[in-house]
């Protein structure tokens, strides 16, 4: 048994694809690499399997019947703000890319797109809900005033308010960690943090600080950890 296969040997990944050619090759082809996959033909199905069961990853296409990949996605997130989310879209759909992020998803995948991409992308996913854990023993929890931040549990506390955070925005928040009392534009982060080109004409990043600052600021109308560098992006002071 090879070091990948012990790794990722029996995760179970939920795949949401009406694509019936599609469907059947991806099942087939990860169930040969280890995984336990279970396919929903449609966004209802998907719901349903999904309060049903438990899953390591969840693969999701954007256009289904009955509910599209962004009312799954956001309606598992409210469930589960950490299992990691996989979306499949259009070649040209890059504003559902950024809209998919909005609402939950942690990555995307163009259709079409080679299996080996597609398992690499899964295995980095697989991984990447472990990145907090690092492998110099340092300790996995922050602290910034009176906000303490557990990353490997996701979890973090604001005074006496217990907090869920999702994937992306811990991603964002460790960035900031990394990168204290230095000013990081909205094009860094995007790239970086979200793997996202920034020509694209988005406000995700704003809206996810917006949603630490809620999160951690006393008062979120005037930031003291996450302040706004006018016309180039964010420093945080923790
Ligand atoms: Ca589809």
């Amino acid at each position: 048994m090879t070091e990948k296969d012990r790794q990722y040997k029996g995760k179970r990944i939920l795949l949401v694809e009406d694509e019936e050619t599609l469907a059947t090759g991806l099942l087939f082809n990860l169930k040969e690499e280890g995984y336990h996959v279970f396919w929903a033909r449609d966004g209802l199905q998907a719901l349903e399997l999904f309060e049903s069961d438990t899953y390591d990853l969840i693969i999701l296409d954007i256009m289904l019947p009955y509910h599209d990949g962004f009312e799954v996605a956001q309606k598992i997130r409210q469930k589960s703000p950490q299992i990691p989310i996989l979306m499949l879209t259009a070649r040209t759909g890059i504003y559902d890319r950024i809209k998919g992020l909005e609402v939950g998803a942690d990555d995307y995948l163009t259709k079409p797109f080679h299996l080996r991409e597609l398992l690499l992308r899964i295995e980095g996913m697989l991984k990447r809900k472990s990145w907090y854990k690092s492998e110099d023993g340092k300790s996995t929890i922050c602290n910034f005033g009176e906000n303490e931040i557990n990353f490997e549990t996701l979890s973090g506390r604001a005074g006496d308010r217990e907090i869920q955070l999702t994937l992306q925005e811990a991603r964002l928040l460790k960035y900031f960690f990394d990168h204290k009392n230095t000013v990081v534009s909205r094009k860094e982060l995007l790239e970086q943090v979200w793997n996202i080109p920034f020509e694209i004409e988005t406000r995700t990043v704003d809206n996810f600080v917006m949603r630490l600052r809620k999160y951690f600021e006393p008062d979120p109308t005037r930031p003291v950890y996450f302040k706004s560098v006018r016309g180039v992006g964010y420093i945080f002071t923790g």
